[in-house]
Formats: C-alpha cells, structure tokens, sequence
C-alpha cells in the first residue's frame, strides 16, 4: 500500500488559517490556503513565508470563498505557485470580490502590502472550475472531487482518491439552518476526514431563529433605535435579508428602511443572484444597498427605527465599526450577533458581556442591548457533526478534527472516540501525519 503524508499548516489548533497539504511522494496538493483572523497579532503572523516550498504544489483546492480559506492564495501566488488551483463555479466567483476587498482591508501603505491585485488577477488566470461530483484528475495517480458542504454557496467537501482509497476534506460544513442552501446529512465515503470543529463542544439552541429575530426587531423598533447587525458578506447577509423580507411581508414586523452597508455585500449578492438563477430574490420596499462612505456616515442621522447589516461580521474591521462608535453607547439601540465570534475579536467581547470595547484605538461604553441569535450559524453544531461522522462510519479509519479552537476540537474527538469507536486526533499547528493512500 502507498503511503502519503498530510500536514496541517493551518486551521489546526485554531478556526482560522486553513491550509492542508497532501503530499503523495510523487506529487504535493493543498486544500484551501486561508487567512488567520481575530487580533492584529493573529493577522500580523498571516505574512511569514510558507513552511512550504510553494513552487513545488502542483494543485490547490479551494473549499469554499470564506476568507479564512482563501485569503492568503495571492500570498502563495507571490511565493511561486503556478500550478492550478480548483474551485465550484460559484466559489470562483465569489473570490474575486472577497479577494479585492481582503485586499482594501489589508489598510497598509501600497508599499509595505504582503502582494498587490496582480497576484489576485494571476490567481484567477490559474482558476478552474468543476461541479459537484465531477472526477478531476491531479497528480500522481490521484483524482479531487468536490461535494456540496451547504455552508456558503458554491461550498464543498474535497475528496481526494488514489487506489480506491481516499482523504475527505471537509472544509465548513452548513448548519442545515439557510433558507437558500441544502442540508448535509451524510459524508462522502472515505477511510480519512479532516473534520471541521467550528462548535465541536456547542449543542445549538433548539430555537426558532426567525421568531427570536422577529422578536429583536420588535423589541428594537419598540425602542426607537437602531439595529445593528455584524454581519458576514457571504450567505449570513443573504440570509437575512430573506429573512427581513419574509418577516416584513408577512407582517411580523413593522416595516422599516433596512440598509446593507458593505460594497462587498453588495456585489456578492449580485454573484448570488446570478448563481441562484432565480432572479431578485432578495430585494424589498425599504432595502437600500449603501455604497459610498459618504451615505455610510449619513445614516447615524437617518430617522429610527432602522436595521443596518454592516461588514465585518466580528467587528473586526470594516464599516460596522464606525456605526458601533454610535450605536454602542446608545441605550435605545441594538446590537444583534448572529455568527462566530473569533477569540480576540470585538465581536466576542461584545458577546461575554464586556462594558467598554477599543475601537480604532478608543474605548467605547456600551450601553446598547447586546443580543446574539445562533440558530444562523453556518456551522453543523457538535451533535450534527457527531451524527454526520455516525452515519459514514463505516470505513473509516481516521477523523482529524481540525478548524475548531483546542477545547473545542479535543471535546469532539473524544466524543468521537467514545460514543463511534472510532479513531480521532486532533492535530495541532505543523503536525504531520502518515496515511495509507
Ligand atoms: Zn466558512
């Protein structure tokens, strides 16, 4: 039997960074090359040189167009890779936006920046596309196939094969929970999964999540104020709006002006609703889709009640910061959390209860409700990946619980060890590991 190794560079030990290597002795392949994200000392570390020469991958594959799994893939392409990198149709296009914007936010002069958009632009020259469930052939005697994750669209699970045998990568696996993306309940067959553990040891509250938001938009149109949702750019924003729109047109909620105030949001909505293929699906009386920093400012004053969804979705950038310099100090308005928080973040500040948060560099007292709905998690919960690993057992000899923070991944191994017998480590940063493919 051959044998290969896998190296967890990234995404092990922490949630963020992603970057697997499988390397097969004849040939090296990479899943999903992404960004640390949380504090700026986390972000700083995203600029060292790969602990890989670059030039020697032949293959990338690309999980999904979360930044935490793709934003360092201009990085690599400075580095030297030339080879081909392998996404859904959907994930390449969501990645041009999100790249561009990774790269505005990088706020550094032009002359210290890590790569510029060229390196983008050479990225996606490199850029393939196949369908769920197409056979690529790689390198070496493998072939990649890619299996919906319903986690964002165009989100996929890799499977990697040689000899009959074959690697699972899951990359982010959906929570079951989107109006607009289907549910996952089984693994493709594999003897290895590197398994993510986002909320490893989270059980998600059984909660209506369209009737706890109904009720923060009451509660928060009751009070006169503002609605400030953190919000990710791709799928938790479209999410939303379908909800937003639902509650108005049902009446559920009164109806307000709801602003989407994120240029990236904008145009990945539009890469949705070309993708979705079922027109405008998102759009309402009231919705406004901000682009200019000049209406961004402007709607501090705009007449409350008011919802704005703002990126980032952990506050830790982006336009949502400056309305959290007004919003949080006000005791009418409203904060709403809705997806994971990083260590580090302001947005997990916010969420353990802290009074004063640093906004660029000023404490600001928070005196806005803090609310947080999970249920719009794109993340299966530790029960749901639990089961997805019960009901694909069969075969498997090894989960590799990676992408999770270490109590989080080291209580999903042991779960997975003691209720399903089956073999689970959680790896930690730059561990390698041999395996029979
Ligand atoms: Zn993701």
């Amino acid at each position: 039997m051959q044998q290969s190794t896998i190296t967890f560079y990234g995404g092990a030990g922490t949630v963020t960074g992603s970057n697997f290597m499988l390397d097969t002795g004849g040939a090296k392949f990479l899943v999903d090359c992404g960004m640390q994200q949380g504090s700026h000392k986390d972000e700083e570390k995203n600029w060292v040189p790969f602990a890989y020469d670059a030039k020697e991958v032949s293959h990338l594959i690309v999980t999904h167009a979360h930044i935490d799994h793709i934003g360092r893939i201009p990085w690599l392409v400075k580095q030297g890779f030339a080879g081909t990198i392998l996404s859904t149709a959907a994930t390449r296009a969501l990645a041009e936006p999100m790249l561009h914007d990774a790269f505005k936010l990088l706020d550094m002069k032009e002359a210290d920046t890590p790569y510029t958009p060229v390196h983008i632009e050479k990225a996606l020259s490199l850029w393939k596309v196949a369908q769920y469930g197409e056979d690529v052939a790689l390198a070496d005697g493998c072939t990649v196939a890619l299996h919906d994750a319903g986690h964002i669209l165009g989100s996929a699970m890799a499977t990697i094969t040689r000899n009959g045998r074959t690697v699972l990568f899951s990359g982010d696996i959906g929570g079951g929970n989107s109006p607009l993306l289907p549910h996952i309940d089984t693994l493709p067959k594999a003897q290895y999964v590197l398994l993510e553990s986002v909320y490893g040891d989270r059980v998600r509250q059984d909660e209506d999540r369209r009737e706890r938001l109904e009720n923060v938009i009451e509660d928060s149109a009751g009070r006169g104020g503002t609605l400030l949702i953190p919000a990710f750019s791709t799928e938790r924003t479209q999410d939303l709006l379908y909800e937003i729109k639902t509650l108005m047109s049902e009446k559920r909620v009164p109806a307000m002006p709801v602003y989407v105030d994120s240029p990236l949001a904008s145009k990945v909505t539009a890469v949705f609703i070309q993708e979705l293929g079922k027109g405008d699906i998102f759009s309402f009386p009231g919705l406004k889709f901000i682009e200019t920093t000049e209406e961004s400012r402007a709607l501090e004053h705009a007449p409350n009640p008011k919802i704005i969804l703002a990126g980032s979705g952990m506050s830790t950038g982006g336009r949502v910061i400056a309305h959290e310099r007004w919003v949080l100090p006000d005791n009418k308005s409203t904060l709403l959390i809705v997806g994971y928080q990083a260590a580090g973040s302001v947005g997990r500040r916010l969420l353990e209860g802290a009074k004063t948060v640093d906004l660029h560099h000023e404490p600001v007292k928070v005196g806005a409700k803090v609310e947080a709905i999970f249920g719009y998690s794109a993340h299966r919960d530790g029960e749901g990946l639990l089961e997805l690993v019960n009901k694909s057992s069969d075969g498997i000899e090894k989960v590799f619980v990676v992408e999770g923070e270490p109590a989080s991944a080291a209580f999903l191994t042991q779960r997975i060890r003691d209720y399903l017998s089956v073999d689970a480590v959680a790896p930690s940063a730059g561990e390698q590991a041999v395996i029979n493919l």
